[in-house]
């Protein structure tokens, strides 16, 4: 799950970025809106958290443009508490949701995954590949039915990897995916997550099969192996 916050005020910035990547959803955040709606409209976002006073452009103004561009990520706005006109406005322009300030993160969190859910429809609230099945709703894995406990961080690499079995993903495209943030790129944390993962597994299969479940592809990356 990957969030773009659009948002000026640093002190909310901050703390919505950190709880979300708590939470294992990767957030890039820009504070000008310009920038938000180029960004916005290069897509790649599950969700855009919009906030409407902005340096450049405002948020709704931002929603419009993106509207406009045929671009439909859905888009949360951050309005001040009683500003019903830019709630309604906001919903008239295309917005999904609205949140008011100040709010929890906790929140806002419940409301992107609502968001995420109704739009993906109930056929995706689980995603099964081979043995291995994820429950999004409730961020759970199991495997031959029994239990992983994966940490959040684990969970969001194994979703991101498993929607695209087959395919291969380099480790900055996982890195940005998974933990939303520019890391140096000889950074090991995605290694050391698949590692962990891998060993959770190994736990559960005496058959020693499950490991290869994710594949290393030298000098690539790693991929989800397609079931035989
Ligand atoms: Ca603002």
């Amino acid at each position: 799950m990957k969030v773009l916050l659009v948002e000026d005020e640093q002190k909310i910035a901050d703390f919505v970025c950190d709880g979300l990547a708590q939470r294992g959803v990767a957030v890039i955040h820009c504070e000008d809106g310009n920038a938000g709606l180029e960004l916005a409209c290069k897509g790649d976002f599950d969700v855009v958290v919009l906030d409407i006073m902005l340096p450049g452009r405002d948020g709704l103004s931002i929603l419009k443009a993106m509207r406009g561009a045929d671009v439909s990520t859905p888009v949360i706005l951050l309005t001040a508490r009683n500003e019903l006109g830019d709630r309604i406005e906001g919903l008239n322009l295309g917005a999904d949701d609205y949140l008011a300030k100040p709010f929890f993160v906790e929140e806002l969190v419940a409301r992107i995954h609502a968001l995420v859910r109704r739009l993906a429809g109930n056929r995706q609230n689980t995603l099964q590949v081979g043995h291995l099945t994820l429950d999004r709703i409730r961020r759970h894995a199991t495997c031959k039915d029994q239990s992983v406990e994966l940490t959040t961080r684990e969970f969001s690499l194994l979703e991101y990897l498993m929607r695209s079995p087959g395919q291969v993903f380099t480790r900055g495209q996982i890195l940005e995916h998974v933990w939303g943030y520019d890391f140096d790129p000889s950074t090991n944390v995605v290694d050391v997550c698949i590692k962990r993962i891998r060993s959770k597994m190994a736990e559960l299969s005496p058959q020693r099969d499950a490991p290869a479940m994710i594949e290393s592809v030298r000098g690539a990356g790693y991929r989800f192996r397609h079931p035989i």
